[in-house]
């Protein structure tokens, strides 16, 4: 099966980051420069599904063909649930930046110290943790008290 890829409309930017934690390849319109984003969510990345709460939107997607899944809940976790129905599993991946969705790689010691020292974090977290780094961000990720709390909120998810 090819993995599902998304594009999330203006009022979907949680649930984006989301589906990036989870290793989805997901872009966000509002990462774009363009007028009218209706027009470009119609015509543009139609390889991947379009996720949207505006029906109008939906509709026109329909009717033109597009990829496109209705969300209809405000919640991001019962629009998390919402997914589950179409395959989509989530889970922290540490795949993908959850800012720009670049694809994370380890950091060399000369870029975990220099984030680590611009953000003066502290230097054992070097040792202390496994880090992933995303290139174009200049971002470290590791799976400290954040990845704690969103363990714990995939876990309500599951209730
Ligand atoms: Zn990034």
């Amino acid at each position: 099966m090819v993995e599902m890829k998304f594009i999330c409309d203006r009022m979907l930017g949680k649930l984006a980051v989301w589906l990036r934690i989870s290793g989805y390849d997901t872009l966000y319109v509002g990462d774009f420069e363009t007028e009218n984003e209706d027009e470009f969510l119609l015509k543009n990345h139609t390889d991947r599904i379009l996720l949207t709460k505006d029906r109008t939107l939906f509709s026109k997607s329909k009717k033109v063909g597009r990829l496109v899944h209705l969300i209809t809940s405000n919640d991001v976790a019962d629009q998390m649930r919402e997914l589950l129905d179409i395959g989509v599993k989530f889970q922290i991946v540490m795949d993908r930046c959850s800012v720009c969705n670049e694809l994370l790689r380890k950091p060399s010691i000369e870029e975990a110290l220099a984030v680590i020292r611009e953000q003066n974090f502290g230097e054992d977290l070097l040792e202390k943790y496994e880090l992933w780094y995303c290139e174009k961000c200049k971002k470290l990720y590791w799976m400290g008290s954040h990845w704690v709390n969103m363990v714990r909120f995939l876990k309500k998810l599951e209730d």
